[in-house]
């Protein structure tokens, strides 16, 4: 007998230019949902929700048609393209009234979406936040793998919080969405942000697969851009690191005014150099230490016009 259970799923789907994977993402999702649906994992009004992210080849025209074959499918047409990120954001939002929980994946099946039925299992089993992780990255370009390994280190190293190896396959709960949706920055790292949702957290492994049609939609200088964005907006130690820097030159300043000293007293040096060379490291020295004060109040500041929830309440009881 089949177990039934009510959990509505939403599937959020960023599309861009995704014309040649889209008829077999759409296939595969929904012979899983039709899959999980039948073995009572999720309930029938569970959705999956594909987002446009203002392509310009026929990907809205396929998300039209296969919205109005498939009553479980749902199209979101962005004006302009706005960027993987937001694109998912605007999915996330658009759905988190609906949904018990919502499970991001990407439109071309990179992450196995067989491995969907163990998010939901970890949501029911009081999970708010499953993260996927990729278990093994063979299957990506070796550039892609070193370049993203560089990443979660650099990341670390700065004292961003991120799961390594997790992209944006991630189920959130209802509660969770809510959450995210406190956070009103414009420079959305959801990777970063989802982190200080905080909520009881699980993670699923999977092997990422190779990108089944068409070609990546993150060449090296958005992926650049990423990167910097990450860690820009999650991280003010660059601005520490100019401070250090300062006291740093300071401290040679020191040394080489002793050495400029003992040449002037020894009598080898030309008239001014001894001057010249005390002024220039001690100058140095002084103004890196002053860009790292203003950068300390430019960090506040930045702190500030964010206006991140000061916390997030998980639950609360009252008799
Ligand atoms: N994407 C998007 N807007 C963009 C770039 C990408 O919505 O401006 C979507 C894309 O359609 C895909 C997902 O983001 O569903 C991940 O992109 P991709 O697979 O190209 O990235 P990669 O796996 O190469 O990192
Ligand atoms: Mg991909």
């Amino acid at each position: 007998m089949n177990r039934l259970k009510d959990t509505i799923l939403y599937a959020v789907i960023p599309c861009y230019q995704e014309e040649d994977a889209l008829p077999e993402t759409i296939n595969q999702l929904g012979a899983q949902f039709a899959k999980m649906e039948q073995a009572g994992v999720i309930s029938p009004k569970s959705r999956m929700v594909f987002v446009d992210d203002g392509s310009k080849d026929q990907t809205w025209q396929m998300i039209r048609d296969a919205a109005q074959k498939d009553t479980r499918i749902e199209g979101i047409k962005l004006s302009r393209n706005v960027g993987h990120q937001n694109a998912l954001l605007a999915g996330l939002m658009a759905v988190r009234e609906d949904c018990d929980c919502c499970i991001s994946v990407d439109a071309d099946l990179q992450d196995d979406i067989e491995a969907i039925p163990e998010f939901v299992a970890a949501f029911e089993q009081g999970n708010d936040v499953v993260y996927g992780v990729r278990s093994c990255r063979k299957k990506d370009s070796v550039f892609k793998r070193t370049s993203a390994k560089a990443f979660y280190k650099l990341m670390k190293i700065l004292g961003a919080d991120v799961v390594e190896n997790h992209a944006d396959y991630r189920l959130m709960s209802r509660r969770a969405l809510n959450a995210l949706a406190e956070f009103s920055e414009v420079n959305l790292f959801l990777r970063g942000v989802v982190r200080l949702v905080g909520m009881p957290t699980a993670t699923v492994t999977y092997a990422r697969k190779q990108r089944q049609a068409g070609k990546s939609k993150y060449p090296l200088k958005k992926m650049l851009s990423f990167a910097f964005d990450g860690i820009t907006s999650f991280s003010i130690r660059p601005i520490r690191l100019v401070w250090s820097l300062g006291m740093l030159v300071c401290f040679l300043a020191v040394l080489a005014a002793i050495y400029s000293l003992l040449a002037f007293w020894g009598g080898n040096s030309v008239s001014g150099w001894t001057s010249l060379m005390i002024s220039i490291w001690f100058l140095g020295g002084v103004q890196l230490i002053s860009v790292g004060v203003i950068g300390e109040y430019i960090g506040k500041i930045y702190k500030e016009v964010k206006r991140r929830p000061r916390y997030i309440i998980e639950e609360r009881i009252r008799l």
